[in-house]
């Protein structure tokens, strides 16, 4: 027997009565909320499914079908060490299939609302003939009123941010918020020297649970990319918590001047690390948020937090709700491309393709070995360039999907196909978030180590003269990114023939799988 099957009958619950039983998805790993917190442990009974249709669906990152099958097990072991039965089913096939005999054996089983849409839909059939029965979400801080109070569509995050500030009194007192306005984004953008040292990323022992589940992924989803490292797995209840203590203690102090900071040296700088957990549950978006607040810390860097969690992390699963995956709203489509890109996702996105472009290539290295990068990371080199090179938002957002461990369709496809690219247009946001070179040399470190000069040669430069160039059409109108506009066209014609052609040379050779050599340029 395998150690986990074998841990799993070892601390099965004496069962004298039945049990009410409930069905937890693998992001839904915590007895902190819902029905196994609100009710006696030893008259309830959860099943768990690990199913092997869902990992395989697409290409994920071995990281995280480590992490989501390794945090499952240890949730089920967890919950017996509490008195509660666990029903563990691993399937090749979907959860549907396997939930649907066992509604048949034990009754229908209660379910919070699954965050994911693929999800909701797989299940929509047993929601339909009763094995399943929907009860609310609890893990989430905000509601549906909270975005039904603003306006939109377009909405914005900032009104949604103020409304749920002024509701809940978080940051709040005697009706204005803490230190005179709602964000200090504005303080909070310093590039990193190195000094304060940024945080060592936390190790964890792995356990035989853990082991055994790395093999298991190596074995059964060895061609799935990305590197496997179990010592940077947290796979306990008591892993999340320390990973959140580290976190509060070590990041939370810097987290809001070098919230915009971007390094070769360190994937996170004074980010948390933490949505990969948060996204399973296995962390609590409201302990995270009591803690913060209850913590002396700066106020930029309490309120840049609080607005991620209470902000950024509700507002994009609150659109993605209500746009049924941003797909439409109130019965009309939403377009997904409106840019109008036409480049296939380049080779340079995979591991050992290296672009030329040093940027591109340190993030999606670090992406692939890590599974994680931090935000800033996402939406200025990875994003900004596919943006600017034209990639489809849909195999863009599908890349994020299966590249990061922290990725589930609620959260990826809004930052994906609404703020990285633009693509929904200001559904979400004002303008696209585009940059050129100087941004990056400005905030991070790549270009010390790259064949291209960000002042002269870099082609990021030309790319977003070229962007701004093909959009005007499209983009006119935009108050936020008139400025640009104006200096684009004013730019000399031998600059904006340079421009399209060193663009057309760049989408070109990426999109033959090959690398861009100075030497080369137009
Ligand atoms: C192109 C792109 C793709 C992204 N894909 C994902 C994804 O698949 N999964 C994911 O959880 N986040 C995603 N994000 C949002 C954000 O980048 C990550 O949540 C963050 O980088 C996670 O690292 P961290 O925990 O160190 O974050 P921190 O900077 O420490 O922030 C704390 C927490 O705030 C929340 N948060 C912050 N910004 C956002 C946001 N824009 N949307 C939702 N939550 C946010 C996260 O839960 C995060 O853990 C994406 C952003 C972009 C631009």
């Amino acid at each position: 027997m395998s150690p986990f099957a074998q841990a799993l009958a070892r601390s099965r619950p004496q069962t004298r009565s039945s049990r009410r039983w409930l069905f937890v998805p693998y992001d839904q790993l915590h007895d902190g909320i819902g029905p196994l917190a609100n009710e006696p442990p030893h008259e309830l009974g959860i099943v768990l499914v690990e199913s092997r249709a869902k990992a395989g669906r697409r290409p994920y990152h071995v990281q995280k079908l480590a992490l989501v099958l390794a945090n499952m097990r240890h949730f089920a072991l967890e919950q017996q060490a509490r008195g509660v039965l666990v029903r563990h089913v691993a399937t090749k096939g979907d959860y549907a299939s396997a939930l649907a005999p066992l509604a048949r054996e034990l009754g229908p089983l209660r379910v919070q609302r699954p965050a994911e849409r693929e999800l909701r839909i797989e299940l929509q059939p047993l929601f339909a003939n009763g094995s399943l029965v929907e009860v609310p979400h609890e893990g989430w801080l905000t509601t549906a009123d909270d975005f039904a109070a603003i306006p939109g569509p377009p909405w914005r995050m900032d009104a949604f941010y103020r409304q749920v500030r002024r509701r809940t009194g978080v940051l709040m007192q005697r009706g204005k918020p803490v230190g005179g306005k709602f964000s200090f984004d504005a303080e909070n953008r310093r590039a990193w020297d190195g000094d304060p040292p940024a945080p060592t990323e936390l190790t964890y022992e792995p356990d035989a649970i853990t082991r055994e589940v790395c093999e298991l992924v190596r074995r059964d989803f060895g061609k799935h990319p990305g590197t496997l490292r179990p010592e940077h797995l947290p796979a306990t209840r008591a892993d999340a918590e320390r990973t959140w203590q580290w976190a509060l203690r070590e990041c939370l102090p810097w987290f809001g001047p070098f919230e915009d900071a971007m390094s070769t040296r360190s994937t996170s700088l004074f980010h948390t690390r933490l949505s990969p957990l948060l996204n399973l549950q296995r962390v609590l978006p409201k302990q995270v948020l009591a803690d913060a607040l209850a913590t002396e810390l700066p106020l930029a860097s309490k309120e840049g937090f609080v607005r991620q969690i209470l902000g950024w992390r509700e507002f994009v699963r609150h659109v993605h709700e209500a746009t049924d995956g941003l797909r439409s709203h109130a019965g009309v489509p939403i377009e997904r491309n409106a840019l109008a890109a036409d480049l296939h996702l380049p080779a340079a996105f995979w591991p050992s393709k290296p672009s030329g472009l040093h940027c591109l290539d340190r993030v999606v290295h670090d992406v692939w070995h890590e599974g994680y990068s931090h935000h800033i990371t996402r939406l200025m080199v990875l994003g900004n360039l596919a943006t600017l090179l034209g990639v489809l938002p849909d195999e863009l957002s599908q890349w994020f999907w299966f590249a990061y461990a922290d990725a589930y369709d609620w959260v990826v496809e809004p930052n994906v196909l609404a703020m990285a690219t633009y693509g929904t247009g200001d559904l979400m946001t004002t303008k696209p978030y585009v940059a050129g070179s100087a941004y990056l040399d400005r905030m991070g470190d790549y270009c010390a180590d790259c064949a291209f000069d960000p002042k002269t040669t870099c082609p990021i430069t030309r790319l977003y003269w070229a962007f701004l160039a093909r959009n005007a059409e499209r983009l006119a109108g935009n108050q936020r990114i008139a400025m640009p506009l104006r200096s684009a066209q004013k730019r000399s014609p031998a600059d904006k023939e340079r421009d399209a052609a060193v663009a057309a040379w760049v989408r070109g050779t990426l999109a033959h799988g090959r690398r861009l050599d100075p030497a080369d340029a137009p």
